[in-house]
């Protein structure tokens, strides 16, 4: 039974590494359908007065891929920054920054999934009302993928969407770094991990890249 909420302490004797091994344990207890029985009432009144969440997700918005559930984690335990497409701006820059620097956070998981509704819109040009500016950020994963997938560069093309989705995964983990001085330093010190991972619908696993 998680009746336990993450205090200070607890959150600073963790390592980037343990943090990431915590979390895919979790993924995989969800996977076994082991996921763990939680005393929500607990948690919530542990954590009334602070949070010291060990890792920060970016993930998509899809219905199908909630972060706690498949990570397996509780109230208290994770930050999660969802966007369609799960690409960074400044506006998640700054709350992965909020939660690394400011709020103790070990690792820093962007979190891409399979046929990805975002990323095929990407990989069809689609254009519609504030969709389209949104698009425009995943649109270097769609160059890079058309260079190294053969067939056609459209979301018809299984492979061209799969490679899509871990290309955006990776690109956004690189302009994290370049665009966070703070977060690239943290990373550079061994303070923070940055890793990536793509999420399988078949599945439920997390496969990380
Ligand atoms: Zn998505």
């Amino acid at each position: 039974m998680k009746n336990i909420a993450i205090t200070k302490d607890i959150q600073s004797q963790l390592t980037p590494d343990a943090v990431l091994k915590d979390l895919l344990d979790g993924n995989n207890r969800f996977v076994n359908g082991n996921s763990q029985a939680t005393d929500n009432a607990a948690l919530v009144n542990q954590t009334t007065g602070g949070q010291y969440p060990k890792a920060v997700v970016l993930s998509c918005i899809d219905s199908r891929v909630p972060v706690e559930t498949v990570l397996d984690q509780a109230i208290g335990d994770i930050f999660v920054a969802r966007v369609a497409g799960n690409f960074e701006n400044v506006d998640i820059l700054g709350s992965l920054e909020y939660s690394c620097n400011v709020a103790g956070s070990k690792l820093i998981l962007v979190l891409g999934h399979e046929s990805c509704g975002a990323v095929k819109a990407a990989c069809d040009g689609v254009e519609l009302g504030n969709i389209t500016e949104m698009l425009s950020k995943i649109m270097p994963a769609v160059k890079k993928s058309a260079v190294e997938v053969d067939g056609e560069a459209n979301s018809s093309n299984k492979a061209f969407v799969a490679k899509t989705v871990e290309n955006n995964v990776l690109l956004t983990m690189e302009r994290i770094r370049k665009n966070s001085q703070i977060l690239a330093e943290m990373e550079d010190n061994g303070e923070i991990k940055i890793v990536g991972g793509v999420y399988s619908l078949h599945t439920g696993k997390v496969n990380m890249l």
